[in-house]
């Protein structure tokens, strides 16, 4: 089926800024509270959400085979298990709705209360229940820079590395939405020089990871396996994703099991999901994998995408810094064969489900998508334009993420990333 919503000439007949992230070609899907308390999936055009239930109730995706209900939810798993054929009907139908030459919602001032809000009228929630969520730790400079800086710098990259998709899983029960505040954790560290038993309070080295993850639908039964090659038809969209760290609490629990509480405190995600088929447009080739995977992970098609990814820390009450500019392009291993590994021993991954790229890290210093490897352990501290120094974030620092796509023709973004660092309680 065509995707008819991506058409780059198409305009909307609801205003959009040239540097919006929303142009009528994103048409991303989320969920959202409005002022009168009322939950809803819907999309976002410019800055206005657009309520999906109130444009399906009102008979706007006539002949597309919905539920009456489908969107009167508070998480889009059910729409998600639908499959990639309603997910493009249904963006397809919504491009038709907006477009400027289209009068039907255009000249019916009733439907429109009912359907637009303005952006700052409605409050962005989690757009999924989250089940099962994987972390990947895809990017090869970032397993280099860690390896060097947590082990050994002549064998940062373990043996495994050039061959699997190496992930662990994670806890969803604290990934939040982008505006949510995080406490800083408490934690056990690695025991002082001279003392026998490890240290115990808040964390001193707390960080973020410059991620991106992928959304779901139910790819495989337990004890089967997908294909390299239908691994994208189960991948929904994608979101932008903060993997706050905690390094000292990390260093200590780390071996021999891997990330445990030093990870789970808190994960933001940005709350709209964008497409992969609104992503279709900026595809790239693929990074040269040298040993060559094995043939189950093999894939010719273009699997990558160019993404502008960026960081900046704002201070309480101070201007924001830019602190990295990133690319998703530079994943060493794509979300296809991250998938295809996932479902290769026949565990179930469900609608709904959420796997982190793992930190993306460029090959420049500025391009590295942690304070870890950016101050390289607080050796080299970043000054802010306030003239404050970080080694990593201290309290009451926001830390503001941002992805976009950008080509001569269209820009496709995720909006903001954002979190903030609250005092230990
Ligand atoms: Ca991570």
């Amino acid at each position: 089926m065509k995707i008819t919503a991506n058409n780059p000439n198409r305009k909307s007949w609801l205003k959009v800024n040239d540097c919006s992230d929303f142009p009528i070609q994103n048409i991303p899907f989320g969920v959202f509270i409005t002022k009168d308390d009322i939950i809803t999936i819907g999309s976002r055009i410019g800055d206005y959400a657009i309520d999906l239930g109130a444009l399906h109730q009102l008979g706007y995706f006539n002949g597309i085979p919905l539920t009456d209900d489908i969107f009167l939810q508070d998480n889009l798993n059910d729409f998600i298990a639908d499959g990639r054929k309603t997910w493009r009907l249904v963006r397809n139908r919504i491009a038709d709705i907006f477009d400027v030459t289209n009068g039907t919602l255009r000249d019916n001032p009733i439907h429109k209360e009912k359907i637009i809000f303005r952006i700052d009228e409605v409050e962005m929630l989690l757009p999924v229940s989250i089940g099962d969520y994987t972390d990947f730790y895809a990017s090869k400079e970032h397993a280099t820079n860690v390896g060097s800086l947590f082990r050994d710098p002549k064998n940062a990259l373990l043996p495994n590395w050039l061959h699997i998709p190496i992930g662990y899983h994670g806890r969803s029960s604290s990934i939040i939405p982008s505006g949510t505040n995080i406490r800083r954790p408490y934690g056990q560290t690695k025991p002082v020089e001279g003392s026998k038993s490890p240290g115990f309070g808040p964390s001193k080295l707390l960080d973020f990871e410059l991620e991106m993850a992928f959304i779901t639908t139910a790819s495989n039964n337990l004890g089967e396996r997908i294909s390299i090659e239908e691994a994208e038809e189960y991948i929904f969209g994608l979101v932008q994703f903060n993997d706050w760290s905690a390094r000292d609490i990390q260093a200590w629990e780390y071996v021999p099991l891997g990330p445990f509480l030093g990870k789970s405190f808190a994960s933001t995600i940005s709350p709209w999901i964008v497409t992969l088929d609104a992503l279709e447009p900026f595809r790239v080739d693929n990074p040269k994998q040298s040993p060559e995977p094995l043939p189950y992970l093999q894939h010719d098609k273009k699997g990558s995408f160019d993404i502008h990814l960026q960081v900046a820390i704002q201070p309480d009450g101070e201007k924001e810094t830019i602190v990295a500019n990133s690319n998703f392009k530079y994943m060493y291993w794509t979300m296809a064969q991250q998938l295809t590994h996932h479902t290769v021993n026949g565990c179930p991954v469900n609608a709904g489900d959420m796997m982190g790229s793992g930190t993306i890290s460029g090959p420049t210093k500025d391009s590295f998508g942690s304070m870890l490897e950016l101050t390289w352990r607080g050796q080299h501290p970043i000054t802010l334009l306030d003239g404050t120094e970080r080694k990593f974030i201290n309290d009451n620092d926001t830390v503001i993420m941002r992805a976009h796509c950008k080509n001569d023709q269209i820009r496709i973004g995720f909006g903001e990333c954002t979190g903030k660092i609250l005092p230990a309680k």
